[in-house]
């Protein structure tokens, strides 16, 4: 009987051509397109064909679905239309989130991408001959600028120092610097091109996991380059780095020890002490910086994280940093240094498989400019960093003001940001924090609700409590943390 049952029911449901062409759906055709609408339509017959088969609709069920059957196209329209990628509220406090997109794009960047991208552009195209042109010439004047402090000194110590290995001319020493897909593209491509088939010397204590499986172990390997480890975990010495060199060594390698700290009894060399041995070893040093700061993290009391001039003025021949880090820029790997090392690069084959698009040239190029400029506030990462906890603090008691406590409490209390993306890992910034309370609700359930949110808000659950930093909250987006604060506080 039930058979029978069925293929009435079945019998009940229209065609998709049929549905396509009622006039209930018509805007969404004229908007969306014929193809995608019936897409939608045999997707919610499709539904209901299972449940009918499953024995879970009865006739009433059916009718019921038939008369909002146009509603339910729309919705499975808007569903399959939606983005997947999408912004979200980035309420932790953690500045470089990588998991939420690092560094956000200052203004200027977005408008340039969009100036750029949607016409063609001189990317690779010299206006002047009409001939073709290098993509890296966008940026490199830029970079030279940025860094001229420390090529000026650099120059002065070459002047004085007679007794260097490389007897470069004033051209080879001036810093260049190109542009790969991100960091760990930069430290394979310096590797591969400096070190294939010789040692790079790296202390113990340096052999990192950035996350996201880069492991300098695995990168060396895959470079071509033979790993040569010195030292211990906890301590190496300068006099480690001599006893490995040999006839074999192509490089010395500096890492920044991102997202920890080695402390207690630990030991390493001043970068001064590796120059000045790479210097009279004829070996070329590298850092891989992995942040790399053009910003002086002292003025906003953050101390021992190396800058990117820092590392050059002590005489480093290549640094290697991200784009998306403390440089607040797009997603890129940068290398800066020594224009001979550099040339050999731009030669290299891998140059080309893993350079960067070109939105990022224009988005860096915007970054760079907020820099000469001095505007370090346009630049979202830094004005974050820079905000005072009163700065936040006062944002945070303007939002709680406009409250209505309902079953929602909600404290203000003191706490602290982080930098993220392996800078100052021990580095924390002083901040306030709005900490919500539910009665029969947990942390873990109202930060999932804060991301069921439209935009969603990311929040940090700590000791049971769910903490928002209004910190990485762009105060454009507090109206939407205070609407979702609403909803939380009215729900019964
Ligand atoms: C982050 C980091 C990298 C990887 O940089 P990506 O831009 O994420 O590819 C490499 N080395 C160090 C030291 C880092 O901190």
């Amino acid at each position: 009987m039930k058979t029978v049952a069925q293929s009435d029911l079945f019998r009940k449901l229209p065609s998709a051509d049929e549905v396509v062409r009622s006039p209930a759906l018509a805007l969404s055709v004229a908007t969306e397109g014929h193809a995608v609408v019936t897409d939608a339509v045999r997707a919610v017959l499709a539904g209901l064909r299972h449940e009918i088969a499953m024995g879970r609709l009865g006739e009433a069920e059916v009718d019921l679905a038939l008369a909002g059957f146009d509603a339910a196209v729309e919705r499975q329209l808007r569903q399959s239309l939606a983005y997947s990628l999408r912004p979200v509220i980035n309420a932790t406090g953690v500045i470089l989130h990588t998991n939420l997109g690092r560094a956000p794009l200052l203004d200027a960047a977005i408008d340039q991408i969009r100036r750029t991208a949607a016409t063609y552009s001189n990317l690779e195209f010299d206006l002047e001959s009409g001939q073709r042109g290098k993509r890296d010439i966008h940026l490199d004047h830029l970079f030279q600028r940025l860094l001229a402090e420390s090529m000026a000194r650099e120059s002065k110590a070459d002047a004085k120092d007679e007794t260097k290995s490389d007897p470069s001319t004033a051209e080879s020493s001036a810093i260049t610097t190109i542009v790969v897909n991100n960091n760990a593209a930069a430290v394979l491509l310096a590797l591969n091109t400096l070190a294939e088939g010789s040692e790079v010397i790296v202390s113990r204590g340096e052999l990192v996991e950035i996350g996201g499986s880069f492991r300098i172990p695995d990168v060396m390997g895959k470079s071509g380059a033979i790993l040569r480890e010195v030292g211990t975990t906890n301590r190496t010495r300068i006099a480690d780095y001599e006893r490995a060199i040999n006839d074999r060594t192509g490089l010395l390698l500096r890492v920044h020890r991102s997202n920890f700290e080695i402390s207690g009894f630990t030991e390493r060399p001043l970068l001064a002490e590796l120059t000045g041995l790479a210097r009279t070893r004829g070996l070329p040093l590298m850092e891989d910086l992995g942040s790399g700061a053009l910003f002086d993290l002292r003025s906003i009391g953050i101390a021992g994280e190396p800058g990117i001039l820092d590392s050059l003025r002590t005489g480093v021949d290549l640094v290697t940093y991200s784009g998306d880090k403390l440089l607040g820029g797009p997603q890129a790997g940068l290398i800066s240094g020594r224009r001979d090392l550099v040339a050999r690069m731009r030669g290299n084959c891998l140059f080309r498989a893993l350079r960067a698009d070109k939105l990022i040239y224009a988005a860096l190029e915007a970054t760079l400019l907020a820099y000469v400029k001095r505007d370090h506030d346009a630049i979202p990462a830094l004005r974050m960093m820079r905000l005072s906890k009163e700065d936040i603090g006062r944002r945070a008691e303007a939002l709680v003001a406009k409250l209505i406590s309902g079953g929602l409490e909600v404290e203000l209390i003191d706490g602290e940001s982080v930098i993220g993306g392996g800078a100052a890992p021990s580095s924390v910034l002083p901040t306030r924090l709005l900490a919500l309370f539910r009665k029969n609700m947990s942390a873990d359930e109202i930060a999932t609700r804060l991301r069921a949110y439209d935009p969603p808000i990311v929040a940090r659950v700590e000791e049971d409590r769910v903490l928002l930093d209004l910190r990485t909250v762009f105060e454009s987006q507090d109206e939407a943390v205070l609407k979702a604060l609403k909803a939380l506080a009215e729900m019964n």
